[in-house]
């Protein structure tokens, strides 16, 4: 096992990342930007070690820094949270360049899958059913064309290398398409560094379904069931549940299957995510596959028991998985809401400013993942994201009743949050049904006042 891990991260990950190195006796080193200075990530490592000025180009991916104080310390692995380096594999090559460990798959299998039109193919190969559309990458106009016209309208260009709900364009007629592609291309070449897209097939109203994958280096792959993320705005996830309230048990079987069928096709290791979407007819077809852990892991804990973080160091030191498949038995009901610094009374804008006051929920089932504290800086240079509140019930009321509870404890004072719109959604009818696909809260919630 490692003596020394640096976190190349920040917020409620990095914390999240600690805490894991601590309970297995790993020492840490914390990097942060400027900005982070008085962060609670650098409060609870052993060392930290400042990586340059508040934009992350400086600081959070400054590679060369973060590299440097790996070297200065002594740390034998590098885990990178989400975002930021996490899906980057010239990072993941250089970490090996240098006899570091990245906590994470190999950079060829970053590579492959990170590019979600290369992802795409890897997947018809393995026989995993995927959203209709252009095999690899569109070059060309004609080419778009000829894909679209095969699929049908409407269909969406996507950027091979996009994330985070960006980098996403729907065409609803050839004339569209036509004048779409070239800026498509551009954008992407400017935000993601590729200029790569391709085409899907615009699905209605599906649902989002993903599978947790966990894999070692001795070839064992395992699934931890699926999760339910189709409560989105902007193709951003808000709020998580697992399992899906969607899926009957065949259909559960069938979909974890196709997942470890398709990681290990590409001979993963460590933690990742298979996302697939389910159209009316509970059909689902693979989307992309996340090469990280995810924003919304605590769920699949909640419910599997088992530390997807501890897990993933675990492995990338070379041991193999702690359990078998026939191990993961989930019980219960978990849901995630992220608490983002966003003003819901304006339009969701950012709420960047100093916590001044701070009430984290607690009791039965109950678990906080927060990056924050009272005083912290909550700057706007990063994602809005400050803390997680995930509940675990015997079964979905429980769980919901839970949550409402939970955030009706929470207060945060200095900044806005999105709480008060989780609170609706926990309330709304179709929710508590179950009853809703990606385009619910935009169309039930946000429509007319946001
Ligand atoms: P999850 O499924 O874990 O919620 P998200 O897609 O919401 O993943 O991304 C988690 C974090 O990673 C967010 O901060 C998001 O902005 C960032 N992210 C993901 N992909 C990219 C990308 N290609 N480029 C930049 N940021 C990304
Ligand atoms: P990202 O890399 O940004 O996470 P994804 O490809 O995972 O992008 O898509 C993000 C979200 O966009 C999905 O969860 C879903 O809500 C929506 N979406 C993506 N592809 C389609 C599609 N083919 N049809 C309908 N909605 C889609
Ligand atoms: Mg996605």
């Amino acid at each position: 096992m490692f003596d020394k891990v640096l976190v190349a991260n920040r917020g409620e990950i990095a914390v999240r990342i600690i805490r894991a190195c601590q309970e297995l006796g790993i020492r840490t080193v914390a990097v942060y930007s400027e900005a982070d200075a008085g962060a609670l990530h650098v409060s609870l490592a052993d060392e930290a070690y400042c990586v340059g000025p508040a934009p992350d180009v400086r600081s959070y991916l400054n590679v060369g820094a973060i590299l440097e104080v790996a070297a200065r310390t002594g740390a034998e692995a590098v885990h990178p949270g989400y975002g930021f380096l996490a899906e980057n594999p010239h990072f993941a090559a250089v970490c090996r360049a240098w006899g570091l460990d990245f906590i994470g798959p190999d950079p060829e299998v970053i590579e492959r899958m990170g590019s979600k039109a290369l992802a795409r193919q890897a997947m018809l190969q393995a026989g995993v059913p995927v959203v209709p559309g252009s095999p690899g990458v569109v070059e060309s106009v004609d080419e778009a064309l000829e894909i679209a016209a095969d699929i049908g309208y409407p269909v969406l260009i996507k950027a091979a290398a996009g994330g985070g709900g960006r980098g996403i364009r729907v065409a609803t007629t050839p004339g569209e398409l036509e004048e779409m592609l070239e800026a498509a291309q551009r954008e992407a070449a400017r935000f993601f560094g590729s200029g790569d897209v391709y085409l899907e097939k615009f699905l209605e109203d599906p649902r989002h379904v993903e599978v947790q994958i966990m894999a070692d280096r001795h070839g064992n792959v395992a699934h931890l069931g699926e999760r339910e993320c189709s409560v989105q705005r902007r193709r951003q996830k808000i709020l998580e549940e697992a399992p899906s309230p969607a899926l009957t048990p065949a259909q559960r079987r069938t979909l974890c299957e196709a997942a470890v069928r398709g990681a290990a096709a590409v001979r993963y290791s460590n933690a990742g995510t298979m996302e697939f979407l389910v159209d009316r007819n509970g059909s689902f077809y693979f989307c992309e596959m996340n090469t990280r852990i995810q924003v919304e892991h605590p769920v699949t804990e909640m419910v599997t028991g088992i530390d997807l973080v501890k897990e993933q160091i675990r492995v990338a030191a070379g041991l193999p998985l702690s359990f078998t498949q026939e191990d993961v038995r989930p019980r219960g009901w978990a849901m995630e809401c992220r608490v983002t610094a966003e003003d819901p009374d304006n339009r969701l804008l950012p709420s960047p400013g100093t916590i001044t006051e701070l009430a984290l929920p607690a009791g039965p089932g109950v678990r906080v993942d927060s990056g924050v504290e009272v005083g912290s800086q909550v700057p706007p240079y990063y994602d809005s994201l400050i803390a997680k509140v995930i509940c675990w019930g015997r079964d979905r009321d429980e769980a919901r009743a839970r949550m409402e509870r939970a955030l009706g404890e929470l207060r945060v004072g200095g900044i806005r949050t999105i709480v008060p719109l989780l609170a609706e959604i926990l309330r709304h009818p179709d929710f508590a049904a179950g009853r809703y696909h990606t385009r619910f809260l935009e169309e039930e919630l946000l429509a007319a006042s946001r």
